[in-house]
């Protein structure tokens, strides 16, 4: 058979399950009210939640980083590619993360997909044990796989199954791993739990914060603030695309750590470095998230948060309220969950339907995510959108 009609047949599989992936056109800035594929929309579908990305202060300051820098790198962070932007950006992110840590560094990534890939696979190597908690972000699994390390995944949130893994452990080197706010749920890890455990064990604990970070504690320093946690065992990774707007992503951990990540990270050494004007930005970004602007965002957050979980009001659907932006609608079948989506869409609406393999299959459901963006009246529209569809509600095939 011709590689290109396996190619088809394989994308006509995706499409008979329901899972075939398109994207749409978006002409407008990341704010609440877009224009997608030429539409007026009111979208929840961004991981904007502090709403930076559009922020003036932050676009002034990319376009001061690309008049001060230039648009790129030019190599990679050990040829010639580390500026000073890069070098401050690091410097302000291990200071911002050191009630967190001891002996705070920081290292500052193109992508939260590469720190992942590069974090787990220069701490596991093949002789470690990697333990993975089952709704881990795909990029945490990729790692692992990366590091050849024998793989342990135990149940979401089950820290006795944990405890009695690593109990069995004979490796040398152990790793747990997690997402700190769990990205298609929101619900938030039973980290201090985990700590005791990782250091009991001798073990790293490796947390991505992709969805707390800026959004949780009160100057937004995420699940390591919201739980008061600090350790030497404690590898912090945060994403900067998301609450903090522009892109990229940073480890912060005990300096020893990150001078280990810039010698032995195959996904830090072998990489371009992200253009400098973006770590630029990133410092005018940070300063938003750690003032007094960042915290009325987040105090405003919460608000709508709180709103959602008391205006919705579904007899078919599930809503998992969470104490975190991302706020999912269970539906269970693909098919469900894009009917739904698409109903949203009618009104104007964007809600994006996740299927597998980003969740467990039939788990399949609508993504709400908040933004410090939105305003009660943009909340107030969807959940009156999202009620009405559930009570008109007679499953995929009707309509
Ligand atoms: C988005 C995300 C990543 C990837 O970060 P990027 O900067 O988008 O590559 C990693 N982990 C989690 C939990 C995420 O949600």
């Amino acid at each position: 058979m011709h590689p290109l009609t396996q190619l088809e047949r394989g994308l006509a599989q995706l499409d008979a399950q329901h899972l075939r992936r398109r994207r749409r056109i978006v002409d407008t800035p990341c704010t609440p009210h877009i224009k997608a594929d030429g539409k007026p929309t009111l979208a929840f579908a961004s991981n904007d939640y502090l709403g930076l990305a559009a922020h003036p202060a932050v676009v002034a300051a990319l376009i001061e980083g690309a008049r001060r820098y230039g648009a790129g790198s030019g190599a990679s962070h050990l040829i010639s590619g580390h500026s000073r932007a890069h070098a401050q950006l690091e410097e302000a992110l291990a200071e911002f993360m050191a009630p967190h840590l001891v002996e705070p560094r920081a290292l500052y990534f193109c992508t939260g997909y590469m720190a992942n890939l590069a974090t787990i696979s220069a701490l596991a190597g093949k002789d470690a044990e990697v333990f993975s908690e089952a709704l881990n972000h795909a990029s945490l699994i990729d790692g692992a796989r990366l590091s050849r390390a024998n793989v342990k995944v135990y149940p979401h949130g089950d820290v006795a199954a944990l405890a009695a893994l690593l109990e069995a452990s004979q490796a040398e080197t152990k790793l747990i791993v997690t997402d700190g706010v769990f990205s298609m749920d929101g619900d938030i890890g039973p980290l201090p739990a985990l700590l005791a455990l990782a250091e009991k064990h001798c073990a790293w604990l490796i947390v991505d914060d992709a969805h707390g970070f800026g959004v949780l504690g009160e100057n937004g320093r995420g699940v390591f603030e919201h739980f008061a946690m600090r350790s030497p065992n404690l590898v912090i990774i945060g994403t900067l695309g998301k609450a903090a707007g522009v892109g990229g992503a940073f480890v912060a951990a005990h300096a020893t750590v990150i001078e280990w990540l810039v010698n032995r990270a195959r996904p830090y050494i072998f990489t371009t470095a992200a253009a400098p004007a973006q770590a630029h930005a990133l410092l005018t970004s940070l300063a938003l998230i750690r003032g007094d602007e960042g915290r009325a965002r987040r105090t405003h957050l919460q608000a709508l948060i709180a709103q959602l979980r008391d205006s919705l009001d579904l007899q078919h659907w599930q809503h998992i309220a969470s104490p975190t932006a991302v706020q999912p609608v269970i539906l269970g079948e693909n098919a469900a969950a894009l009917h739904a989506a698409a109903g949203l869409a009618e009104a104007g609406l964007w809600v994006p339907a996740i299927r597998p393999p980003t969740v467990p299959a039939g788990t399949s459901r609508l993504r709400i995510s908040l933004s410090a963006a939105h305003t009660a009246g943009d909340v107030a529209t969807l959940a009156s959108a999202v009620n009405r569809l559930d009570r008109d509600w007679t499953g995929t095939r009707h309509g």
